[in-house]
């Protein structure tokens, strides 16, 4: 994890986002496609809001800084 230059409580992690959207949370494939809003994994047949999938990877990459 990176410290800012700022005094702050709040931790900082700084995460890649490559594919964040893209790529599925459910098993890790790219093999992936995103209509309108609705993002589905081809290889698990996972459907979610596009929005959300790229929130929770990068929310499960900063867990993993830690
Ligand atoms: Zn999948």
């Amino acid at each position: 994890m990176e410290k800012s230059k700022y005094r702050s409580r709040i931790p900082l992690a700084i995460v890649n986002e490559v594919l964040a959207s893209k790529q599925c949370w459910g098993c890790n494939s790219t093999k992936t496609a995103v209509r309108k809003s609705i993002f589905k994994c081809r290889d698990c047949a996972l459907e979610y809001n596009r929005d959300l999938t790229g929130s929770v990877n990068i929310g499960s990459r900063s867990s993993a800084i830690r």
